[in-house]
């Protein structure tokens, strides 16, 4: 009977063999060709397996970020934060004065809990109703128009915060993704 070549044996082992069945059977009653298979594969394996940890393990090194790494936050990402931050200040030491127009009346109505200076006070309002209604005329209420340019232009301002956020945030939340 004829031994099975190195060549068949390689072949074997690499599924490559074209008749498989009779080296099988060549095997199944040859101790010597079944050491020998034994011994290629043994080494195959060895082979296989040293490299591929050894690549492994030089990629995990190369792709395993430096610890400090993760911790610091993207240069493009600290310099929108920190711009976004700036503009809402800005708008909002900019709304200040608008919002301190619009609130000032009732801080002011607040700071007096008098019940003599209410009286008062709901005394001159009787009498200046008193007064428009035996008059016919309606007074002019100058606070009014003022008030109303204050407090559209404190919307106009807490709507552009609002939208320089949400644009920034999604813009941030895009780059994220
Ligand atoms: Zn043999």
């Amino acid at each position: 009977m004829n031994h099975l070549t190195d060549e068949t044996l390689n072949e074997y082992l690499d599924h490559e063999l074209a008749d498989r069945a009779s080296a099988e059977t060549h095997l199944a009653v040859c101790a010597d060709c079944a050491a020998r298979l034994a011994a290629l594969q043994a080494l195959f394996a060895e082979l296989d397996s040293l490299p591929e940890e050894a690549l492994s393990r030089d990629l995990a090194a190369r792709i395993t970020p430096r610890p400090s790494l993760p911790a610091a936050l993207p240069r493009w990402l600290t310099l929108t934060a920190t711009l976004q931050a700036a503009l809402v200040v800005i708008a909002i030491i900019a709304a200040a004065p608008f919002a301190v127009d619009l609130v000032s009346p009732y801080l002011v109505t607040v700071q007096m809990p008098s019940l003599t200076e209410i009286v008062v006070q709901f005394q001159s309002q009787w009498t200046t109703w008193l007064d428009m209604l035996s008059t016919f005329r309606f007074p002019a209420m100058p606070q009014l128009p003022p008030l109303e340019i204050s407090s559209l232009m404190l919307m106009i301002m807490l709507a552009g915060v609002s939208i320089l956020w949400l644009v920034g945030n999604g813009l941030l939340l895009r780059k994220q993704a």
